[in-house]
């Protein structure tokens, strides 16, 4: 066989284009399918001009939501199943699916803080909400947002308790069922968390141990408590969320977090091992995992340094950290039977600091 080098040019040409030229048995591109459009209008399109909506005062803002609606109105099997004199009805059942009402939470570290925002988000979509903390009492925040909740007829308590301290969890959750208005345990939310910054080499083995015991067992005592008083309702089962962090999947850049960090990586796994043991109990665990929002917990690295804000807010894709009530519609929809099918899943709400 000749070397190309010593063959003409045209030739050289010729079995490039012979080489790249397709088969007769190469299908011909779809590009000749015409586009076609199945619903053409019939008749003419009606045009529906949105009334200006009055303005709503504070003091007469609408109580929401309704009741969760059952599983046969919901989605196209609904529609497919009615019959056709009902068809025009128009009823839409999207934003009931995320109600919380008839159903009870509990959310551990709620006294302020993230915690706090999901517990006032349980208590808008309709539960009866027991909050966790340590203090004895609650603080201002917790008791302002108490009284605008009860001003609404809503309910939300206070209980101070250790989520590190099995004998009060564990007595903590059957009184919550036993004294809750839903007469049920539905939701549990293990948020209570601690962080500390020390760097490795000189971490105190002790200070290690104690992040340890509050963000990873403390998160395993609060759930399995939960799910004890959950095992016993019939026909009830349960959504239990554990506040995880992106710190249990990246290491956050210039922090000395291994002891924060290591604690929630666990919580990471724990969340899906619950969810397979839990699951056949109709027990849904997910884990949420956060990236920077401003609350005490990191109030004194931003303070502590000026470019800190900066850094952090350019570690995202939307150049800004968090806000605690971005936590509201996740929180509300892992807790609602809107998410029926997730399960053992880590929802990562970081403004995408996770991508690069
Ligand atoms: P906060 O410090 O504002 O709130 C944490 C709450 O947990 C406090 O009320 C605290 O009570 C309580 N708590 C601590 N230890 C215990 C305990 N042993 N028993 C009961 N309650 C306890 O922090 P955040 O709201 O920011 O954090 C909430 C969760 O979110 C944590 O798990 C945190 O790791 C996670 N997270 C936060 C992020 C952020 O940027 N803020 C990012 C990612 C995850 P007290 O004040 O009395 O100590």
């Amino acid at each position: 066989m000749l070397a190309p080098r010593s063959l003409p040019s045209s030739a050289l040409l010729r079995t490039a284009v012979q080489a790249i030229k397709p088969s007769k048995q190469v299908a011909a591109p779809l590009a000749s399918r015409s586009f076609t459009l199945w619903t053409r209008p019939t008749e003419k399109k009606k045009h529906w001009d949105a009334p200006p909506r009055p303005a709503i005062d504070a003091s007469d803002m609408p109580l929401n939501p309704g009741p969760p609606p059952p599983e046969n109105k919901i989605g196209v099997n609904a529609i497919l199943k009615q019959n056709s004199e009902s068809l025009d009805r128009h009823t839409t059942t999207i934003f009931s699916e995320f109600s919380l009402e008839g159903m009870t939470a509990v959310v551990t570290g709620g006294n302020r803080g993230l915690g706090l925002e999901m517990a006032l988000a349980y208590v808008e979509a309709g539960a009866h909400v027991y909050v966790i903390d340590l203090p004895e009492e609650p603080c201002e925040e917790f008791r302002k947002v108490a009284d605008h909740c009860h001003k609404l007829d809503r309910q939300i308590e206070y209980i101070s308790a250790d989520v590190t301290n099995k004998e009060e969890m564990n007595e903590a959750m059957p009184y919550i069922l036993e004294h809750s208005g839903t007469n049920s345990l539905d939701i549990c939310v293990a948020c209570a968390g601690i962080m500390q910054t020390f760097p490795a080499i000189d971490y105190p083995i002790e200070e290690f141990r104690k992040v340890m015991e509050v963000n990873t067992m403390g998160v395993f005592i609060t759930a399995q408590a939960a799910a004890r008083v959950m095992y016993t309702q019939e026909n009830v089962g349960g959504s239990i969320v554990l506040i995880g962090s992106m710190s249990g999947t990246v290491v956050n850049r210039d922090q000395q977090w291994v002891a924060y960090n290591t604690s929630k990586a666990a919580v990471l796994q724990m969340g899906r091992n619950l969810a397979a043991e839990w699951g056949p109990k109709n027990i849904r665990v997910n884990t949420v995992s956060p990236g920077y929002i401003r609350t005490n917990l990191v109030a004194d690295q931003l303070d502590s340094d000026p470019e800190m804000l900066r850094r952090w807010s350019d570690a995202n894709p939307l150049g800004r950290i968090g806000r605690p009530h971005e936590l509201r519609g996740v929180m509300v929809w892992l807790a609602s039977h809107a998410s029926s099918f997730c399960n053992g899943a880590d929802i990562i709400v970081t403004g995408g600091h996770t991508i690069w």
